[in-house]
């Protein structure tokens, strides 16, 4: 078959795989821009946005492809489904003003639903407004945008090169790894890990010596889990196969919880309103709503600690796109 028999679903396709590959052929992508322009009106949500990260991520510079997508990105605005549209916000296209404007409302629409009293927080209700939306995660940008209207603030930028230093340090011991027994073997991608890094500091009791340290959790299940019943993670609605209490950041959160309770240092309502001190936190990719979720339950347990975070971009759209 000739590129110029390729429907928008062949076309996106192509420049998808090439992009999750890793193979970057730039006379292909424009080839592929050539024929996709003219054809824009026809592709579908998913279809722009798997084309808009594919050429993103690779950067390939193509301006009058990137100004057709943002033209039909914008046409479907709309309509678009939340999850899209916080996904289409962290691609770079010329339309990321507006698609900012709309996500900044819906967000700020969504923040309404976190309490800033730990008697008002409602697991229940935060899951069917996250269901509502259909959303699993509101990306680097959407994440941002709530933290601000929550007051959480931006992690340093020191603190992010620390976490991804060790982050890159455990990746590298393990070298390229692949999925066991799944699909993504077969296809010989590689596997994206997933990891939430800390830093806590904490004002210890009278006569105490500091308490400070490092933590660093991945994804999936490692063999332990602490089960701390007052922190509460959220099924999601997009892959909602996926079990929530096994993200890095959960398990972090609740180990660290776990570990101040052994020292006596929370635990009890008393002991938590005390705890003073810092929680920085970094993740490899934006955090999922049901772990933005538990970092505000662990915020309004700990109303005396400040909490900060970052995050790398990741490679978001394997998780959200996948076929
Ligand atoms: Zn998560």
């Amino acid at each position: 078959m000739m590129l110029g028999e390729f429907d928008p679903q062949n076309l996106s396709n192509l420049a998808w795989s090439f992009a999750v590959f890793g193979f970057l052929d730039v006379p292909l992508m424009d080839a592929i821009a050539a024929e996709a322009i003219p054809k824009m009106q026809d592709y579908t949500t998913q279809e722009l946005a798997n084309t808009a990260w594919a050429y993103d991520t690779q950067k390939v510079q193509n301006q009058p492809m990137m100004e057709a997508i943002s033209q039909q990105v914008l046409e479907s605005l709309a309509t678009m489904q939340t999850q899209a549209l916080m996904f289409l916000i962290d691609v770079d296209l010329p339309c990321h003003e507006a698609l900012k404007t709309v996500a900044s409302k819906v967000v700020k629409d969504f923040s309404k639903g976190f309490p800033l009293k730990l008697e008002d927080w409602d697991s229940e209700r935060f899951k069917a407004a996250i269901w509502n939306l259909r959303v699993d995660s509101f990306g680097k940008v959407g994440t941002r945008v709530l933290w601000d209207i929550l007051g959480v603030r931006e992690a340093a930028g020191d603190f992010s090169i620390r976490a991804e230093l060790e982050i890159d340090k455990v990746n590298a011991e393990d070298g390229d790894a692949f999925i066991s027994g799944s699909d993504d073997k077969a296809s010989g991608r590689k596997h994206q890990r997933v990891f939430a890094y800390a830093e806590y500091d904490i004002e210890p009791p009278l006569g105490e010596s500091e308490i400070r340290g490092q933590m660093l959790f991945e994804n999936g299940f490692r063999g332990v889990r602490a089960d701390i019943k007052w922190l509460k993670h959220t099924p999601l609605p997009v892959s909602s196969w996926v079990d929530r209490s096994l993200c890095a950041e959960m398990q972090m959160v609740t180990m660290f919880c776990s570990k101040l309770m052994t020292e006596g240092l929370a635990g009890t309502a008393e002991l938590n309103a005390v705890m003073h001190g810092k929680l920085m936190v970094y993740t490899s990719m934006p955090p999922c709503l049901s772990c933005v979720g538990v970092l505000w339950q662990f915020a309004l347990h700990f109303q005396r600690m400040d909490l900060e975070f970052a995050n790398g971009s990741g490679c978001r759209l394997e998780s959200f796109m996948k076929r």
